[in-house]
């Protein structure tokens, strides 16, 4: 299903034009206009979901399949000697848009941080007490 005020629904369905890398009957793969570095991909589902939470399974389990693809091409092609796999679910975590998407993002030996965060710890205990809690939702 497609979602009409959803720009990532037009980019996927071909409405609106992008810089295609790759296309099949499930997803679209684009460059991200503010890139990372650059060669930035984003994986769009062409199935209209908010984001992974709501991503049919089978098209969840087929995504990791693009990610493979297209990481493998951005060494191949750009030089890159690996690249970082991201899904950012809920504003907190600072999804703009709406509409599932994975940003593989090709990364170089002299690239600057992309992605990093400072450390916690937990107290004697929590650990376990978070794991308990999670578990509990599975
Ligand atoms: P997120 O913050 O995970 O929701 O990522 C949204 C990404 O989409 C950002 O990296 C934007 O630069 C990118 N973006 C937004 N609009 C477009 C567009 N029209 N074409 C390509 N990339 C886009
Ligand atoms: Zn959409």
């Amino acid at each position: 299903m497609k979602d009409n005020n959803c720009i990532f629904c037009k980019i996927a369905g071909g409405d609106i034009l992008s810089s295609t890398l790759y296309e099949d009957e499930d997803f679209r793969v684009i460059l991200d206009i503010s890139p990372a570095s650059k060669g930035h991909a984003l994986i769009l589902p062409k199935e209209h979901a908010k984001d992974i939470t709501e991503l049919s399974n089978e098209k969840a389990k087929r995504i990791m399949e693009v990610v493979k693809k297209i990481g493998k091409a951005q060494i191949e092609a750009l030089g890159a000697t690996g690249f970082n796999t991201l899904i950012n679910t809920g504003e907190s975590s600072g999804q703009t848009v709406f509409h599932c998407h994975i940003h593989v993002i090709p990364r170089f030996d002299d690239d600057e941080k992309i992605l990093a965060w400072n450390t916690l710890s937990y107290d004697d205990g929590e650990l376990d007490s978070y794991a308990a809690s999670i578990i509990k939702a599975l």
